[in-house]
Parts: structure tokens; sequence; C-alpha cells
């Protein structure tokens, strides 16, 4: 049968898409995805070694203040109460992240109270900029110049390998300050992991679309004569791939982030006592080390984990170290690296976007967006209900 709709990846946005159009408007859907597995980015599998769950492309948290996206995904999974908590390892010591009144107090080996403290960091910042054009000048102007060079300025330097002049501030305003000793890495209202893991979350938004939706992976919308031939019958189609690859890099290419995840197996039950490890410091080259097994610590003791790989190799660990890097043409591109000459970039492609009248662009690699995950559901749910009323299918 042919599908009325065609989904280029099974991430987040593609499959919000799908269970939408097909619950809601009883439309056929073929989403596609070059990959071997739905979920995109979030996708994570179960170590058959040790019976974690490991998050295939880093560490991947759920977090929201938007009631619509809570309600739409509470829908597919529950959520454990798991609460992210960061550390930063600087100068061979470890420090509470974000930055907090137990970061401020043990870096300047002081005892202040809240108030005391404003006032430091706010002497320490009067030198930044009222209105901050960049992440340097954002960062000061939130923590003040030394805070700033311990915990920022060479983590961002691995991270982004920009310079800090040409990114934008949005991207350590993701970050709190708070003046008590509550290192709660998110502010939001809701937070969680999926129960069941992310593949189980994914497959119950599939399932809910009984024969509606048809999954074809390992599928490359550039190269798959089949969809070649629906390109060419001009199907209707929600793209979420690379919006420069799209368009075959007419304008030139969009700079992403890339990644290098580096995975081992570790005979000790506990590596580093924290979910996240992060290196602020320029040595070691890695970003951070995810420790796999303290996101689901309630697996411990639950009835279903006995007896399997979880329980019986509690005495081992894994770990990610993650690697910051360029990204090339053939790679993964992870972060949107966003500078002033990108944007204009991203403004040539939206304009020739917007002249494809039957193709969508959307989630983080077609709009080019540094999305949480709660945020390009939502962009997804939004611009379904602008799409629902206003397309006809051919
Ligand atoms: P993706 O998940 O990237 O899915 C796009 C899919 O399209 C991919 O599966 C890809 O294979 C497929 N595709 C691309 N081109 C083609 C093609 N030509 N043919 C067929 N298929 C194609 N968000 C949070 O809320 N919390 C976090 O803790 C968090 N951590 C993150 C950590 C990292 C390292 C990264 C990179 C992101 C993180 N995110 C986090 C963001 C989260 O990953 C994204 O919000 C989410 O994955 C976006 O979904 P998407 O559908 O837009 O894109
Ligand atoms: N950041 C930093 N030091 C840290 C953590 C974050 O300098 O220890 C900066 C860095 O520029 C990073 C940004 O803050 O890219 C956002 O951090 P976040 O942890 O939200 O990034 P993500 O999880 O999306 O990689």
């Amino acid at each position: 049968m042919k599908p009325d709709l065609l989904i280029v990846g099974a991430g987040l946005y593609g499959l919000t898409m799908a269970e939408r159009f097909a619950n809601e408007c009883g439309k056929n859907i073929l989403i596609i995805d070059k990959r071997d597995h739905i979920g995109g980015n979030c996708y994570s599998e179960f170590d058959p070694e040790t019976g974690i769950e490991c998050h295939k492309y880093g560490a991947h948290l759920f977090h929201t203040s938007n009631e619509k996206v809570w309600q739409y995904v509470n829908r597919f999974t529950t959520f454990t109460k798991y609460i992210h908590k960061v550390y930063a390892t600087h100068n061979h010591e470890v420090y509470p992240l974000p930055v907090n009144l137990g970061t401020i107090n043990q870096f300047f080996h002081s005892a202040y109270t809240p108030d005391e403290a404003k006032i430091k960091i706010a002497e320490q910042a009067a030198s930044a900029s009222e209105h901050p054009k960049n992440l340097i000048e954002q960062g000061i102007s939130l923590i003040g110049r030394p805070l700033f060079d311990a915990f920022i300025k060479d983590y961002t330097a691995k991270q982004w390998q920009t310079p800090a002049e040409e990114l934008s501030p949005d991207i350590i305003k993701r970050l709190p300050v708070r003046y008590n000793y509550d290192n709660r890495y998110f502010n939001d209202t809701y937070e969680g992991l999926p129960t069941n893991g992310y593949e189980a979350w994914f497959k119950n938004m599939l399932e809910s679309c009984g024969d509606r939706v048809e999954v074809k992976l390992n599928t490359d919308y550039f190269s798959d004569p089949e969809i070649q031939t629906l390109r060419e019958q001009g199907i209707f189609t929600i793209y979420t791939g690379p919006i420069d690859q799209f368009f075959d890099y007419v304008f030139g290419e969009l700079n992403w982030r890339s990644l290098n995840f580096e995975k081992e197996v570790i005979d000790v039950s506990d590596f580093q006592g924290c979910p996240v490890m992060n290196y602020a410091d320029l040595e070691p080259k890695y970003t951070r080390i995810h420790e796999f097994k303290h996101f689901h610590s309630e697996r411990t003791f639950d009835p279903q984990y006995a007896n399997t790989a979880y329980a019986e190799n509690s005495g081992k660990t894994v770990i990610v170290r993650e690697y910051s890097k360029t990204w090339h043409r053939g790679e993964e591109p992870y972060y949107p690296v966003n500078t002033k000459e990108d944007r204009k970039r991203l403004e040539q492609y939206n304009q020739l976007a917007a002249k494809n009248h039957h193709i969508v662009f959307g989630g983080r690699l077609g709009a080019y967006q540094y999305y949480d995950m709660d945020k390009v559901i939502a962009a997804a749910l939004d611009k379904f209900t602008e799409l629902k009323s206003s397309i006809t299918f051919s």
C-alpha cells in the first residue's frame, strides 16, 4: 500500500509526527531510518555482558517543564525518580556542578552565606558586559572570571573547538547558577528516565499506531530506490536529517560537532561514584565520563532484574569516555555550532526549504537547533497541529 506520508528519521521528532498523523488523522505512514534502530540519538541498548542500559549516543536525561509534553510522553512510558547530578574534576579536585554554593565555597576555600557569595560573584563579574553577545561574556557575567576560567573555559574549548567569541550565549544559559547547595543539573518541573529504557518507550509509540505505521531501517533517503520512486511521486515528507545535506550543500556546509564514544567494561562495582564526571581542564582530552549503572540504581532492588546479567555482574560497571571532534561529511552530526556564519547559511537553506511545499524540515538536524528531547517533541506537536488542517495528501 502506498503511504500517505513519508517520515525520514525515526528519532523523537519523526516518531512523534508518525504517532500523531497515524492516531489522530488515520494516515498510513512509512518511516525510514538509515540506522539499524529506532529512537535516533536517544537510543539505548542493554550491554550484553553486564545487562546495564547504555545510551549509545551519549547520556540522555529526560527533563521538562512543558505540561503538554509531559502528558504526551507519559502515554507511552512511566519515568523513574532519577534526578541528574554532575560533578567536575578540575586541577585534581572534584567539585559539584552546576555552579552552586558548594562549588563556590570549595573553590574559594570559604564559608560564604548565599548573600555573601552573591556579592563575591558580582564583584568578579563586574567587568562583564550587561548585554552578553557571546559565550565568554555570558559566562563571566553569570559566575565571574575565576570560576569561568576553572569550569567553563577549557571544557568549552574541548567541546566546541571554536573561538568562544563566536559561540552563542545561549549555550551557557542552559546551565543554572545557584546560591544554595542544590546541585540538581536541571531546573525543570519534571525529570526522570524511562522506566524500562528508551527503546521500550519508542516501541510503545509505534505499537499504539497498529499497522498504520511501517518502519524500514537501514534505509537512506538519498540512495534507496523505493524511496526514490516515492520522491518522484512527490509524496508529502517530513525530513529530520541535516538540512544542508538535503540541498546537497549548495550554500556550503553548516558547522556541526561530532563525538567519539569509547566504551569500557571494568571489573569494579563502582568506577566514579556518580553518573557523569566532567573534566574541566584541557587534559584529559575527553570532556566527560558516563557510568551508566548510576542512572538506574532502582534496578538493583527491582525483582525484574534478579537473576539477570544485571544482578549477576554487579561487580562490573560500564563506562563511556566522550570525546568531541570536528564534524566531516559522512560522520554523525551531533551539535549545531551555530556561529554567525552558520546562521546566515541556515537562513539561505530555510529560504530554499520554504519553496518545497510538500516537505517539512524538522528536528535537531532538519532545523539546525540545539534542541533537548522535550523541545523536539514540543516542536513536533506544534508543527503537527499546524499541518493537520493545512496539508493535502497526494
Ligand atoms: P535524531 O535523534 O538525531 O534523529 C534523526 C534521525 O534521522 C537519526 O536516527 C538519523 O539516522 C536519521 N537520518 C538522518 N539522515 C537520514 C537519511 N538520509 N535517511 C534516513 N534516515 C536519516 N536531550 C535531552 O533532553 N536530554 C539529554 O540529556 C540530552 N543529551 C544529549 C547528549 C548528546 C551527546 C546529544 C548529541 C544530544 C542530547 N540530547 C539530549 C538531545 C537529543 O538527542 C535530541 O533532542 C533528540 O535526539 C532530537 O531528535 P530528532 O528526531 O530531532 O533527531
Ligand atoms: N559547560 C562547561 N563545563 C561543564 C559543563 C558545561 O563549560 O562542566 C558548557 C559547555 O560549553 C557546554 C555547555 O556548557 O557545551 C552546555 O552544557 P551541557 O552539559 O548542557 O551540554 P550537553 O549535555 O548538551 O553536551
